[in-house]
């Protein structure tokens, strides 16, 4: 026997049953996208799809080096001489795509996408290597409305998802370029005055992403960057009456928020809003949806100035969250059970069964010659509400015979007449 092959470290496998490192079976995830997919469909949202390699430069140039994304997380490998990564997100490849084939010729545009992403992460509950995100981009739109409208979205689905209840909105105004210089001079000054007090990332990140250090996780930061100059301070009237904005269409939609003055996000390229879905329900992994505008990538991108906000939810952790404090319908159960008996019976019940499919019913085939006793076994384990079964008997008379399986009641009848009794006893 050969030795068995194991999926790759951080890398799950999605199965029909719950395995032993994940709660969600591939039911869920189906359960879930049929849930996203009409909700995208109701806010105006079309699918873009994307490949899940790129050139290294499209993240390089979009998400920036300083990043851990970038700098320390990127699957990057030489393709014949030319660097390609794994996609880690999913805003670059979208925007590359739309600047490609120049989708904002004559409109903007609101697009979605779903897929698996890459990460050299330290894989534990809720941070895998291989992950998932849903997200979308809403290009072209400069309003306070769009980016109220999509937080309102997110708030719609966390409700459909139930929820609602465990999951806090933190906002933030990251402001203009020339407002970010003005409060970095102010960060940097502030920074020195304290760099004995500093780790060594944020004493890193003080020359190259000042910003950043403010969103430091080690408990020794906190202090220095709680106090640390805010950049709501610097903020000029036109970011100002923007951040207002959002929060009066927020308000009135009865979204509740908390403003938070460190949420800056992990990615370079936002400006102005920025926001956070966070949940306490899920340890150290708290964060199920990112998002903010990114007014200037599309031009960095080589595309012409085109305002942008967009969001990405994290699947595996919402899903994580939705198994233990929300629900998912999922009717997994076949209507009916299909079982013959002798071989004679097998076309007569596979005939059955495709009728059966075409007047609407979902149908499991049993699909070996067994003993009864042991088909209805099964039959109960499937969940199915009916059992159809063809034998000997019913094959001489040409007619199905059908077992109620909740009640027990069991008719042999014609083709015909099984399929109005099967939706009698459905009614
Ligand atoms: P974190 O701070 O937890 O590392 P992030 O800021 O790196 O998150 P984003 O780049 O904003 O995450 O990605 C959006 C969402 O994707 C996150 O909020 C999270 O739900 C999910 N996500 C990010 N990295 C992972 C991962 N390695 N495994 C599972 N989900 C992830
Ligand atoms: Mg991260």
């Amino acid at each position: 026997m050969g030795v068995k092959i194991q999926a790759v470290k951080g890398m799950n496998d999605i199965l029909p049953v719950a395995g032993k490192d994940s709660v969600w079976t591939t039911a869920d995830w189906l359960a879930f996208e049929e849930i996203a997919h009409k909700w995208l469909a109701q806010y105006g949202y079309k699918n873009i799809r994307t490949p899940m390699i790129e050139p290294t430069g499209l993240f390089v140039r979009s998400i920036g080096t300083d990043t851990d994304v970038v700098g320390k997380e990127m699957y990057t490998f030489d393709d014949y001489g030319e660097s390609l990564s794994l996609r880690p997100e999913g805003t670059a490849s979208c925007l590359r795509a739309v600047v490609e084939h120049n989708l904002l010729y004559n409109s903007p545009q609101k697009l979605w996408y779903m897929g698996a992403m890459f990460r050299h992460e330290k894989p534990q509950k809720g941070r895998y290597r291989q992950f998932h995100q849903i997200g979308v981009e809403a290009l072209g739109y400069a309003g306070a409305d769009t980016d109220a409208e999509i937080i309102a979205m997110c708030f719609d689905l966390w409700q459909k998802l139930g929820i609602q209840n465990c999951v806090q909105l933190e906002i933030n105004c990251l402001g203009n370029r020339e407002e970010r210089a003005a409060h970095r001079t102010a960060l940097v000054e502030y920074l020195k005055r304290h760099e004995n007090q500093l780790d060594e990332d944020s004493r890193r990140r003080m020359v190259t992403n000042p910003l950043r250090v403010l969103d430091s996780k080690n408990p020794a930061m906190q202090e220095i960057a709680e106090n640390a100059p805010k950049l709501s301070d610097y903020l000029g009237s036109g970011s100002l009456k923007h951040y207002n904005a959002l929060q009066n269409i927020l308000n009135s939609l009865d979204i509740p928020f908390v403003e938070n003055h460190r949420l800056v996000r992990g990615l370079d390229y936002y400006n102005s809003t920025v926001f956070e879905w966070t949940t306490d329900k899920l340890g150290a992994q708290g964060t199920i949806c990112g998002g903010g505008r990114y007014d200037g990538l599309i031009e960095e991108l080589g595309g012409k100035p085109t305002p942008s906000i967009g969001f990405a939810i994290g699947i595996e952790r919402l899903l994580l969250l939705v198994k233990s404090h929300g629900n998912l319908k999922i009717d997994n159960s076949p209507d009916i059970y299909a079982m013959y008996q002798g071989e004679t019976a097998q076309p007569h019940l596979m005939r059955a069964v495709q009728n059966l499919r075409h007047a609407g019913f979902s149908v499991l085939t049993h699909g070996a010659d067994q003993k009864l006793a042991t088909q209805f076994k099964k039959a109960d384990a499937s969940g199915a509400k009916f059992a159809l079964i063809v034998a000997e008997n019913e094959v001489l008379s040409g007619s199905l015979t059908v077992k109620n399986l909740q009640t027990g009641e069991q008719v042999s009848l014609s083709p015909n007449e099984v399929i109005n009794q099967l939706n009698q006893w459905s009614m």
